[in-house]
């Protein structure tokens, strides 16, 4: 069992390989660990793979209607465990959950850990354990996420109210939002309008969209600097 305070997880939700490679180089300049759930295949998706000492791959299977992952719950875990072979652990695209998904999970994968419990800044968070019919799996909550403090009327781009909150605290960012620097879902909006299709686009073209200032990559930085002082961070299989 880690003995780690925190986590960071990053869902890659289809971000472009030169967004990945960014977020995973500031990662590997502290030597931070993450768990990264994997969406899709791609240069940068093995880039990530080979960083074991450093970063997990898990899943993040989209159950939503019209998933490019599949129909069912049987086909989208199907899906993205050929994504990722040595995937333990998941966390569903929109925390989608049910009793019925996750007695598939433990029936049909070697899924033991799960991360799509969102419960906001909330204290004293542990590892929980669910038995199911097919086995026991691990619930890891997370307690903030970067499309969360974004929902806020007044986002607080300052870190520190959560380094010393009692409990496990794992975070939630998007590589798409720690490389533009996003600060409101309007300015996001904006960039996918002037942009095109964002898992398309070229690395030249959402360059010259990155925000300066604060945002959630300041926010990033922020969490890397608590995470590193405090020893690196647990990734998802260390709760096993
Ligand atoms: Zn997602």
């Amino acid at each position: 069992m880690s003995q780690q305070r925190f986590g960071l997880t990053l869902d890659v939700d289809w971000a472009p390989d030169c967004v990945i490679d960014a977020v995973a180089q500031r990662l590997e300049a502290h030597a931070v660990r993450a768990t990264w759930f994997i969406t899709h295949l791609s240069p940068a998706v093995e880039r990530l793979r080979a960083r074991r000492d450093l970063f997990e791959l898990g899943i993040h299977p989209n159950f939503l209607p019209g998933s490019t992952h599949g129909c069912t719950h049987e086909e989208v875990l199907r899906h993205c465990m050929h994504l990722v072979p040595e995937a333990v652990s998941m966390r569903s695209h929109s925390v989608y959950q049910s009793g019925s998904l996750y007695a598939c999970v433990l029936r049909d994968t070697p899924i033991r850990v799960d991360s799509s419990t969102f419960l906001p800044e909330m204290a004293y968070i542990r590892p929980l354990e669910q038995p199911l019919p097919g086995g026991v799996l691990k619930r890891i909550p997370f307690i903030w996420g970067d499309d969360y403090e974004l929902c806020k009327v007044s986002p607080c781009w300052d870190f520190s109210r959560l380094r010393d909150l009692p409990g496990l605290q794992i975070f939630l960012f998007h590589p798409i939002h720690v490389y533009l620097n996003t600060v409101s879902f309007a300015e996001y909006e904006a960039v996918k309008r002037r942009t095109g299709p964002l898992s398309e686009a070229t690395a030249e073209r959402l360059q010259a969209q990155i925000k300066s200032g604060l945002g959630i990559a300041s926010l990033f930085d922020e969490a890397i600097d608590i995470v590193a002082s405090a020893g690196g961070g647990a990734v998802m299989r260390e709760f096993l």
